[in-house]
């Protein structure tokens, strides 16, 4: 179970019941992680939708899958039409139903085909590569809990990069799932009209003083962070306060491994 071996996904084992489902043959190192409870599993973001990740949670377990969208980017919802169950935050259910505002679909489709270094499946083509739409089967607010049976998971509302981001906390594990607020190499964006650096400074600042994390897992870049990366994201928003930084065309900002452009 803990290997499987496929042409487009890299299944990477966190633990016995956690799994990161990578895309590492796409510029963007997208990252999906599937979570396994007693009565259910979790599915945090389906990925870019270059191939169906629905093969291989298929192969990770039996249990009925739930949905829990980061937030509604392309490239973090590429397989939701492959689930019955899927949940996203109230203020992005917009966004899943009707299309992501301010994104011409000629710059998604130029940057889901860029940069490529694996063969892609015949099903895909660039073309006609279109974001998922469709109706949530239900709504995160900040403060919701999932039970998985023997394994609860808690939902921070976490806007800044986008209006209805949301970061998921594993109670048990220590394990924060952090979408594309937090990761390390490249910067988190909040330069677009969409974002807000302001309510990013502030969710970062929430997600630094949470307790009891052990490892940060985020969207993209490297799989499984230690927890000292949020005593660089304490500094660095401690700095961009004391500099007035916290505004649209400052640029970019790093301490350490963390690193945001406004
Ligand atoms: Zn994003
Ligand atoms: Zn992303």
């Amino acid at each position: 179970m803990s290997f499987i071996k496929d042409d487009w996904f890299t299944v990477t084992q966190i633990d016995e019941a956690t799994y990161a489902i990578s895309e590492f043959g796409h510029w963007e190192k997208v990252h999906s992680y599937l979570l396994i409870g007693r009565d259910k599993a979790a599915l945090i973001d389906t990925g870019l939708g270059i191939d169906n990740i629905r093969r291989i949670t298929d192969q990770l377990t039996s249990l009925p899958i739930t949905v829990l969208t980061t937030h509604v980017h392309w490239d973090h919802i590429g397989s939701h039409g492959k689930y019955a169950d899927i949940f996203v935050h109230e203020q992005e259910e917009g966004w899943l139903v009707n299309g992501i505002k301010g994104l011409p679909i000629e710059q998604i489709r130029n940057d889901v085909a860029r940069d490529i270094t694996l063969p892609t499946p015949p099903t895909f083509n660039p073309k006609t590569y279109r974001p998922y739409q469709g109706k949530p089967k239900g709504i995160l607010k900040d403060m919701d809990t999932l039970d998985l049976g023997n394994r609860n998971l808690q939902i921070y509302h976490t806007p800044g990069h986008s209006p209805g981001h949301v970061a998921i906390f594993d109670m048990k594990k220590g394990y924060l799932f952090s979408g594309d607020l937090i990761y390390d190499e490249t910067p988190i964006y909040a330069f677009f009209p969409s974002t807000s650096p302001e309510d990013l400074v502030r969710s970062l600042d929430r997600m630094a003083n949470l307790t009891e994390v052990k490892k940060i897992y985020g969207g993209h870049n490297s799989i499984g962070l230690d927890s000292d990366i949020l005593d660089e994201v304490k500094e660095l928003t401690t700095y961009l306060k004391k500099y007035e930084l916290i505004r649209f065309g400052t640029g970019v900002h790093r301490i350490g491994r963390f690193s945001v452009q406004f």
